[in-house]
């Protein structure tokens, strides 16, 4: 019997790795699967730093570990197969059921079996979810209520503390002149992130030409992520200490010189399994309880690891692998290539854009509100934006990338969104300092040197109509289309086709 443990699974004081400390282990690093896409080339150093680390820390740990480094993961079992035949291997259900398919299959042709066992990354089971959503309704409000009462998270004898379930209104200020959050953490990674990245750039470096990624692409130097447990309870200290109460306030706000605001950056460490979801919840709620913490920023905290990080895994496994092609709104634009090079005069996108190629990351409203919001409006057909976000971010997995993306972002299939997150300049002026440095006019909507934005999102409402009129959360939007001239509507499709002209050509 071998316990395998997939590369975003470094998880050690639970789950299988924990329950079976005489067994020995299996990793495999496969290149093929590196080369899938483009990965931006933290991502490629995170994982395989923290797979490398992981090793070497349960090896010092007296643990017997099969480390495979091989071209493909079949390449990598057939090894083990052949060095150990019929043997039996343990490991933690993928998040599509087609993958899952996919592995038995690999391992019955090497003439071994394979076990299955929950994956400790997640609080929600699968049964769990399959009886709450078994009307095959998806809510995340109220999966959030029930992941609340299931674990008895910020309740007081079943009720909501505070008396509300969500605090989601004080979410949304923006900071005051002069405000500065706390400095992201740094971590002493000592030889293997150096020698990682090496080894990334020499290998990888081939794939990064198509696309365009620049040579300055990926400073090693911006690389901040914790490959370690020890580094991922750093972080997460550090986050609760000097971040967590401006957390929930400025959730939603943007500001050009702050890359990380107050967010907490724990992402990579939550997909990789160094840090586990109650574990990070029950810290952030031990400190609203010591009053080190506001309601706002614990329960905002609480709202999108407990609520949307569950909901959407598991409806990523209920969805695929239709969510993935998913396109009501058949939007087929490709993507404009300044996703890639940064390059375009748009303030926002700009910005946005120029933080993911250093360092892999944005935060939430910049993915959602900047990003996605650009290609919802411009028609980028999803799963191009979709392989996007997944080749650029360092916490990317297509589990938890895909819904977010395709769904959340786009509205591509419907599933749980209720409505498009589309918006024009209005929002980015109201959450963001981008407007006032841009050369784009924001109250314009057509006529040279509008806002993109607003033709586009305008445009949005007038391709989509027989999809979104009939929906009552687009009623006030429709209500504004209505009232607008047939000279305006020309005007505004005009502006929209030259748009996407100037995209097209580089010149946006
Ligand atoms: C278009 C789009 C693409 C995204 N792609 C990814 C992705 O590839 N990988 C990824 O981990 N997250 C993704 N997210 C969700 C979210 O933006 C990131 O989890 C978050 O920005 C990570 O930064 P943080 O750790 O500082 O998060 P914080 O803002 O500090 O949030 C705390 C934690 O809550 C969880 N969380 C917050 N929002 C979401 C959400 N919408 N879905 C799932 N978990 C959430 C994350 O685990 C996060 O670490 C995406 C969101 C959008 C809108
Ligand atoms: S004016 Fe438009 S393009 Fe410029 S920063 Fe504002 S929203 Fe972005």
């Amino acid at each position: 019997m071998t316990v395998w443990l997939r590369g975003d699974h470094l998880v050690r004081h639970r789950g299988p790795l924990a329950r079976r400390p005489d067994d020995p282990l299996l990793l495999i690093e496969a290149e093929s699967f590196a080369r899938k896409l483009p990965y931006h080339p933290h991502k490629l150093t995170l994982v395989f730093a923290a797979m490398r680390q992981f090793r070497d820390e349960l090896r010092e740990a007296g643990r017997s570990v099969h480390y495979r480094q091989v071209s493909t993961f079949e390449d990598g079992l057939a090894a083990h197969f052949e060095e150990r035949p019929d043997d039996h291997l343990v490991t933690t259900e993928p998040q599509a059921d087609g993958a899952r398919e996919r592995i038995e299959a690999v391992v019955t042709d090497h003439g071994g079996t394979v076990e299955f066992v929950p994956d400790e990354r997640f609080v929600c089971s699968r049964e769990q979810f399959d009886e709450w959503a078994s009307d095959g309704r998806y809510r995340h409000e109220d999966f959030y209520r029930f992941m609340r009462r299931e674990t008895g998270y910020l309740l007081i004898d079943g009720d909501p503390v505070g008396g509300e379930w969500n605090y989601d209104d004080q979410n949304r200020e923006t900071p005051p002149e002069g405000w500065t959050p706390a400095d992201p953490p740094t971590f002493d990674y000592g030889e293997t992130v150096e020698e990682t990245a090496e080894w990334v750039a020499k290998t990888f470096a081939g794939s990064y030409d198509d696309p365009p990624y620049g040579g300055d692409w990926a400073d090693p130097a911006a690389f901040r992520w914790p490959v370690t447990r020890r580094q991922a309870v750093q972080a997460l200290d550090h986050f609760v200490t000097h971040r967590l109460s401006d957390f929930g306030s400025y959730q939603d706000a943007m500001r050009g010189d702050e890359w990380a605001m107050s967010h907490s950056l724990l992402s990579t460490s939550l997909n990789l399994g160094l840090l586990a979801p109650d574990e990070v919840i029950e810290r952030a709620i031990a400190a609203y309880e010591d009053g080190d913490a506001p309601l706002n920023s614990v329960e905002g905290f609480v709202r999108q690891v407990l609520g949307w990080r569950e909901f959407l895994r598991h409806v990523y496994r209920r969805e695929m692998p239709g969510l993935a092609e998913a396109n009501q709104l058949d939007a087929d634009e490709a993507l404009p290539e300044f996703y890639w090079t940064g390059d375009t005069d748009m303030a926002c996108l700009s910005d946005v854009v120029d933080g993911v190629r250093r360092r892999g990351y944005s935060h939430h409203i910049e993915r959602l509100m900047i990003l996605a919001n650009f290609g919802l409006v411009y028609g980028v057909e999803p799963a191009r934006l979709n392989r996007w976000f997944h080749a650029g971010y360092v916490d990317a997995f297509h589990w938890i990338t895909t819904p977010n993306v395709v769904e959340m972002g786009l509205y591509g299939a419907g599933v749980f969104a209720t409505k498009p997150y589309a918006s024009s300049a209005n929002y980015v002026d109201k959450m963001s300092d981008y407007c006032s440095g841009c050369p784009y006019y924001k109250t314009k909507t057509t006529g040279e040197g509008a806002c993109p934005f607003n033709a586009l999102y305008w445009d949005f409402l007038d391709r989509n109509e027989d999809a979104l009129r009939s929906n009552h959360r687009m009623g006030l939007m429709y209500s504004h289309v209505d009232n607008k001239s047939d000279e305006e509507w020309d005007a505004i499709r005009e502006r929209a086709d030259e748009i996407r002209a100037m995209a097209r050509e580089g010149d946006l």
